[in-house]
């Protein structure tokens, strides 16, 4: 018998090195990681990693993000309680259950292209009372006009540019954060929504994120 990892202390610990690192700083943003159990968002074999600050496979060639990354654009979000979000590539689901710590469960709406993934991330959500976000399977490159307009879009697949649909589906002041770049290698965007509609967009950390496949992205 292997020995039996206690994911609530390594989830503290976690914690304790993005803090150190300074990755967080909001307090809310600390308690939405301490609240949400990564393990549970995980395929069996990649379990025993839940707490390391990596991507991790989650299957169908994508990866759940690293916390570091994950903390970096929460923290750049600067989300308010009751602010509703759309998320685009839910992938596992576990950075939907954070932005719903943070804005409330019926604020989330999260779309992912690949259907088996977006029902294992229901799944995962709901196991660990989570089960109010919204998933819906389409091509988040066109936004979701059905539950628009969005206090923010925040995207976890990288786009060449930001899809004119997601701009159109902001509310007023609302905030767009996305990988932007090349296909392997993007910069993260932080836009805000200006009152003529138009957006002020500013660059922040390097990162790497999967492409975002769709009609207003990159081809499959
Ligand atoms: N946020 C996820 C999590 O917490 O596990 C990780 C997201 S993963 C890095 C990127 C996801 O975006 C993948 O699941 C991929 O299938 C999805 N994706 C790619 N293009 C998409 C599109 N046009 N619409 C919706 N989802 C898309």
């Amino acid at each position: 018998m292997g020995r039996e990892i206690d994911f609530a202390a390594e989830r503290g610990r976690m914690v304790d090195r993005l803090v150190r690192g300074g990755y967080i700083h909001n307090p809310r943003v600390r308690e939405a990681f301490l609240a949400v159990p990564r393990e549970s968002f995980l395929v069996p074999e990649e379990r025993a990693e839940a707490y390391r600050d990596t991507p991790l496979s989650i299957g169908h060639n994508q990866t759940i993000s690293a916390p570091s990354m994950i903390a970096i654009m929460l923290e750049e979000a600067l989300l308010q309680r009751g602010e509703r979000i759309l998320e685009i590539g839910t992938g596992s689901g576990y950075h939907a259950a954070l932005l719903s710590s943070l804005v409330g469960p019926r604020n989330v709406i999260s779309i992912e292209r690949v259907e088996a993934l977006a029902e294992r991330a229901r799944s995962n959500l709901a196991s660990v009372g989570f089960g109010e976000v919204t998933v819906v399977v389409g091509d988040g490159s066109l936004g979701y006009p059905d539950r628009a307009p969005y206090d923010c879009i925040m995207a976890t697949a990288g786009a060449p540019q930001i899809p004119d649909p997601w701009a159109a589906q902001l509310s007023s002041r609302g905030r767009i954060l996305a990988p932007i770049g090349p296909r392997h290698g993007q910069v993260l965007v932080i836009a805000t929504k200006r009152a003529d509609g138009g957006l002020d967009a500013r660059e922040g950390t390097p990162c790497a994120f999967v492409p975002l496949v769709g009609s207003q992205a990159w081809p499959d």
